[in-house]
């Protein structure tokens, strides 16, 4: 039974993005509700990489993507897939996104994104102490691995803007990198160390924590499906699947790659779109790795969790309720294989999740002008968990103030329409 004296905040959806905004939002005083139909943090939020990559912020569409793009569209093993029946869906967004990866438009992203993402690392390590989760921040950085010098050189212009913003990197050799890495294969003979990122041992298990935390310092979680947000009086009533009806002055409408949905329903369209991930999760206690290792070959991410190590990429563009492509988690286990000398893939487990990506790689955070209390925060792609804490933090601040924190204008859906 939720009993609220005050008006909550209405948190919609519980992955790792409602979640910091349900903290950050109760550390300032607020009632809380946090409203899931699954159980929290079992969507995007429960299988990514763990990476807290607070430098990684140049976009997934570079300039020169779409003359890689078709090679990568007719190879079956390559990270990226467009099935032929998506491709009119998926037209207004990738034209969106193809305008975007210009040379002037990447500059200026990297720019936004190294303003909004600043001190996410520090956010999340006082988050972690504070709920007991400390143990689960790992360090050791992350090491970019490619097959060729000349492939390396391709990517310059990502690395030159991620260190013109603060990246502490440099280049390694093949020797270098079997130092750092010995279990990695002879199929990479360049790469780049980043000895300052981090990343979390098990990110389901920061989201089960953060849950109990909040739970015991007074939100309130309703497992309930949101059926209908409308305007009443000076707010908001927010009706649930249950029967429920909650009135609050302030709504959040987190809730992954559904934010869509619910907010055409309420006049906004947002440009967001699943690029489908999966990873796979294997157990193989004789191979050891160090920290996060990046194939820039097969945009994969393989990554230490505990005594096991998992695999993480793939972009799929696909309807989110479409069955998971389980050839897709087989090719990320051979790539697995063909990375780490040794590696076991036979034990292992598979999973897909649903990124809410925006065409230029910016997260979708705001409220519309016309919609006073209701904002959305969504659009986080493959950045979700670094930048959770930096969205929960600046939209507490912005409810605070009543009006939007200046580091969010720029993220903005207004942007599009410019
Ligand atoms: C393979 C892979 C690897 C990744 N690696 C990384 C990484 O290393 N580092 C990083 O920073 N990011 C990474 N990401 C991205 C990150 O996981 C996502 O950006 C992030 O999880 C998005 O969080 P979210 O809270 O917006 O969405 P979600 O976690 O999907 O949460 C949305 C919640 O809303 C709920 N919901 C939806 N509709 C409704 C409704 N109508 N009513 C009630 N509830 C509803 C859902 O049940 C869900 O729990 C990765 C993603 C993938 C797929």
């Amino acid at each position: 039974m939720v009993n609220l004296k005050d008006r909550p905040v209405i948190i919609i959806g519980a992955g790792i993005v409602g979640l910091c905004c349900a903290y950050y939002l109760r550390k300032a005083g607020k009632q809380v509700l946090l409203v899931d139909k699954s159980l929290p943090g079992t969507g995007c939020s429960f299988g990514n990489s763990g990476a807290i990559s607070e430098n990684s912020i140049t976009p997934i569409g570079m300039p020169g993507v779409m003359k890689q793009a078709p090679g990568m569209l007719i190879n079956p093993e390559s990270p990226l897939s467009v099935p032929v029946n998506y491709m009119m869906k998926a037209a207004p967004w990738l034209y969106e996104f193809v305008k975007s990866a210009t040379l002037e438009n990447v500059t200026k992203t990297a720019g936004i994104m190294a303003s909004y993402l600043a001190g996410s690392t520090e956010q999340h390590t006082s988050i972690l102490k504070e709920i007991g989760a400390f143990d689960l921040l790992q360090s050791g950085g992350q090491l970019h691995v490619y097959r060729t010098e000349e492939s390396l050189n391709g990517d310059s212009l990502t690395w030159r803007l991620r260190s013109e913003h603060g990246l502490k990197c440099e280049r390694v050799n093949r020797q270098q990198l079997l130092d750092l890495e010995p279990a990695l294969s002879d199929r990479y003979h360049a790469g780049i160390f980043c000895p300052d990122q981090s990343w979390l041992a098990d990110p389901y298990e920061y989201c089960k924590r953060l849950l109990i935390h909040l739970l015991e310092n007074g939100c309130h979680f309703v497992h309930s499906e949101l059926a209908d947000i409308k305007k009443y009086s000076d707010g908001w009533k927010v009706s649930l699947n249950d029967g429920l009806v909650v009135y609050a002055d302030n709504v959040i409408v987190c809730a992954g790659v559904t934010t869509r949905n619910i907010m055409e329903r309420l006049g906004t369209k947002l440009p967001l779109i699943s690029q489908r991930g999966y990873h796979v999760h294997t157990w193989s206690p004789d191979v050891k790795i160090n920290r996060i290792i990046a194939l820039s070959d097969r945009k994969a991410f393989v990554c230490p969790m505990g005594d096991s190590i998992r695999i993480g990429g793939t972009v799929e563009f696909q309807d989110p309720d479409y069955p998971p492509n389980d050839t897709r988690a087989m090719h990320l286990a051979n790539h697995l294989a063909g990375a780490l000398d040794g590696v076991n893939i036979q034990h292992s487990t598979r999973w897909m999740g649903n990124r809410p990506c925006s065409p230029d790689s910016i997260p979708l955070i705001g409220s519309p002008k016309e919609h006073p209390g209701l904002w959305y925060a969504t659009g986080h792609g493959h950045l979700g968990l670094t930048g959770s804490a930096n969205t929960g933090r600046l939209i507490t601040e912005s409810i605070l103030s009543k009006r939007l924190a200046p580091q969010l204008a720029p993220l903005s859906v207004e942007r599009f329409s410019a």
